[in-house]
């Protein structure tokens, strides 16, 4: 075991987005994870077979701490990566990414982050893909996801592990067990957002700073 290269993930986003769901559906991750009683923390070991071999994300999340303000440094400290998470039925909780992502890079200076908008497979959508311009001034990768379908869980992990071992080849080669959807989305739906997405990348950059939005 001592030789499986793991990385501390540090997984923020306002109270009710979705990350003790989302980091749930690992199911050996659920089974495996470790309390931090003093820092008020659940840590579960999300492993990946990858062909460079078996790699885990030691995932940290609060037990809801972040509902009244930021986190303490303790949980940020030696983080190695990082997801960020909002609700994109929520319009506040996208525009508080921009405080979790300062309160990370002040203590994770150089970390690879991905910032995902979770609950897509909700229809009443409030923020849409060109909305979502954070990740593009800052360098992160956004996804879309929903962690009560299952969809694109593996996506922030297979990005985080390309940047963290440094190769671009890197791939999943056998899937995780994860919980059963609890909720089937719209393939319709999936294709209309995968061309929003596609159309806000191409469109340039919007100007200004606007992080404290
Ligand atoms: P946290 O505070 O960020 O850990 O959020 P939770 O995981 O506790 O989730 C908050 C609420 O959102 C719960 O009622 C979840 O069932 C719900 N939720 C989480 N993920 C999804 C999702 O992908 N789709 C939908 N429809 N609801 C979700
Ligand atoms: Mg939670």
């Amino acid at each position: 075991m001592a030789d499986i290269p793991t990385f501390k993930l540090v997984l923020v986003g306002d109270g009710g987005t979705g990350k003790t769901t989302f980091v749930k559906r690992h199911l050996t991750g659920e089974f495996e994870k470790k309390y931090i009683a003093t820092l008020g923390v659940e840590v579960h070991p999300l492993s990946f077979h990858t062909n460079f071999g078996t790699i885990v994300f030691n995932t940290w999340d609060t037990y809801g701490q972040e509902k009244f303000g930021g986190l303490r440094d303790g949980y940020y400290i030696q983080g190695q990566c990082a997801i960020i998470m909002f609700d994109v039925t929520a319009r506040i909780t996208y525009k508080n990414v921009p405080n979790w992502h300062r309160d990370l890079v002040r203590v994770c200076e150089n970390i690879p982050i991905v910032l995902c908008g979770n609950k897509v497979d909700i229809k009443e959508r409030k923020v849409k893909a060109k909305a979502i311009t954070f990740h593009r001034k800052k360098n992160l990768q956004y996804y879309d996801i929903s962690a009560k379908s299952n969809y694109n869980f593996e996506k922030p992990f297979l990005w985080l592990a390309r940047k963290l071992v440094g190769n671009p080849n890197l791939e999943f080669i056998a899937a995780p067990a994860i919980a059963p959807p609890e909720v089937i989305i719209d393939p319709e739906l999936l294709a209309t957002y995968n061309r929003e997405l596609e159309e806000a990348a191409a469109a340039p950059v919007p100007e200004g700073d606007d992080d404290d939005l």
